[in-house]
């Protein structure tokens, strides 16, 4: 049977399998890589909240490590970030290094 394309369906129709970026591993575009700091992090989450891409774990409340494989590295989350006393909790470095 020969797949419809999206112009052959009627509005309202519902796609079971919508899109989705969970299969697409985005870490891999990054130039540069984001380092957490733990000692300067006072666990604010404003890098968590600000992540487009959703790369930063939490868990029970509590800011985790970065998950690189969605990390574009965009450096928001380091731009954010408060740390400790103004010291930086997320350093940017270039990828590879
Ligand atoms: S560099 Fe960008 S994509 Fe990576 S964790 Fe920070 S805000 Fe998210
Ligand atoms: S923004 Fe900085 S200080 Fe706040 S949780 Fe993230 S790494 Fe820690």
């Amino acid at each position: 049977m020969k797949q419809k394309g999206w112009k052959d369906l009627p509005p309202g129709s519902v796609v079971l399998e919508g899109g989705s970026a969970v299969n697409f591993k985005t870490g891999s575009w990054r130039a540069y890589r984001p380092i957490w700091n733990k000692e300067n992090c006072i666990q604010c989450l404003l890098c968590w909240i600000y992540c487009p891409d959703m790369a930063i774990k939490v868990k029970d409340g509590k800011r985790g490590e970065f998950d690189y494989d969605y990390c574009k590295g965009c450096g928001i989350c380091a731009l954010e970030c408060p740390g400790k006393k103004g010291k930086n909790a997320i350093e940017m470095i270039e990828e590879g290094k």
